[in-house]
Order: C-alpha cells, then sequence, then structure tokens
C-alpha cells in the first residue's frame, strides 16, 4: 500500500481540516443545529509582527466556536480581553464581537486545537495532530519573545511544537521558562470561568503573569 502523505501543517489549518474525525462530527452536529455559527476550526487572531504568542486550549463551543475568534464571546475572553487592553497589547474596545475593531498590538492568540471538541476536552491524539498547525504558527512569528501557555495542555503542547521535552519544564502558575533562542515560556492557570469561579485564579494572579511579562519585555 502507498504511504499516506503527511499533512501539509501551515499556521491556519484549512476551514475544511479532516485531520480528527471526533472533530469534524461533532462541527458537522453544530452546523446542523446552528447555521449562522462559524463552526470550523478558528484561526489565531492579532499581530503577524507578535512578540508575544497567547496559546489558549481549544475555541468554546458558544465562544470562540460561534464567533470565529478566539476566547471571543464566553467568559475566558472577558478577562483575557479587558487584561490585554490594560496592559497594551490591545487597542480599541472589547465588545465581545469580531467586529468590535479591537486590534491587538504585538500580540497573537490562538488555542492548542483549533476546533472546538466536546466537552472542551480534546483528547491526547487530537492534540498532537492539530500541534504541526501550533509548530507552523510558531515559526512563523519573526519577531516571538515570549509565550504565554494559558493551562498545562497548551504548557504541554507547546514545548513539543518546539522541540523541546516537557519534563525538562515544569508547569506552574507565572512560572518563566527560559527556552533559549531567546524565547521564554510564560506559564498561567486558565483563564476559564471555572478556575476563576474556584478562586484558582483570581484576576491579581493574571495579572501577575502578565506584569511578568511586561518585565522580561521591557515594556
Ligand atoms: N476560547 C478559546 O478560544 N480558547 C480557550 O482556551 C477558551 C476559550
Amino acid at each position: 500500500m502507498p504511504k499516506k502523505a503527511a499533512p501539509a501543517y501551515t499556521p491556519e489549518p484549512p476551514l475544511d481540516c479532516p485531520l480528527c474525525p471526533r472533530l469534524v462530527g461533532f462541527l458537522d452536529e453544530q452546523r446542523d443545529k446552528h447555521p449562522d455559527w462559524f463552526n470550523a476550526p478558528v484561526p489565531s487572531f492579532g499581530d503577524e509582527e507578535a512578540e508575544l504568542l497567547i496559546v489558549g486550549l481549544a475555541p468554546g463551543l458558544q465562544g470562540a466556536n460561534r464567533t470565529g475568534r478566539p476566547f471571543t464571546g464566553d467568559y475566558a475572553g472577558d478577562l483575557l480581553y479587558p487584561t490585554l487592553l490594560s496592559f497594551g497589547w490591545a487597542e480599541g474596545t472589547f465588545k465581545a464581537d469580531p467586529n468590535d475593531g479591537l486590534k491587538l498590538k504585538g500580540a497573537m492568540i490562538t488555542n492548542a486545537v483549533r476546533c472546538v471538541p466536546p466537552q472542551n476536552k480534546p483528547t491526547g491524539a487530537e492534540t498532537k495532530t492539530c500541534r504541526g498547525f501550533l509548530e507552523a504558527r510558531l515559526g512563523a512569528l519573526p519577531k516571538l519573545k515570549a509565550i504565554l501557555a494559558l493551562g498545562r495542555i497548551a504548557h504541554d503542547s507547546t514545548l513539543p511544537a518546539l522541540g523541546l521535552k516537557r519534563t525538562s519544564f515544569t508547569f506552574g502558575h507565572n512560572a518563566a521558562h527560559d527556552l533559549g533562542s531567546g524565547l521564554t515560556l510564560f506559564d498561567s492557570y486558565h483563564c476559564s470561568r471555572y478556575n476563576v469561579n474556584t478562586r484558582r485564579l483570581t484576576e491579581e494572579m493574571f495579572h501577575d503573569v502578565f506584569r511578568s511579562i511586561a518585565a522580561h519585555l521591557g515594556r
């Protein structure tokens, strides 16, 4: 049998990406139920000249999967975008709508997994399959100096996307890991509603991470 061709990974997956059958099926179901939603791999959002790449987990069903912009339309974005505005990584007004005109300055937001997963939980195989897009995304940012992983899955996917071993860098809130080649990985607990409601992550703790990034980049 001829060997199956490896997928050509680009920084953004095609809107009809076929690589994860379970996620393709879930998107088909959402398309039937909500034909007016985005229902496709959600593209990264932000500045192609980014110094900072923020890596989330995966689109929320009624958030990014509905609106088509990462962290837009769900609770996690209501904490993330105002934080980006107050630390100077964004300009404009955040209205939880992709047409709000908000612009990121020196920053980009992406997700470890680009398609919405059932119950917000991608499988290990889906995360691994989607990692090729993360790798390509990272490789296409010529000014990149810092990465912010929102949660352990983002941390665990970013390291191998850069060819690094997970065991060399332990996830910890507000930890900064020198990855070499002028790149630093910062970790934060994910800014999900669950983490905020249980006070695993407070706004102050989230801001502390952005203060660490600003100090590191001399901003
Ligand atoms: N929305 C996203 O795009 N990513 C997350 O990780 C959470 C919500």
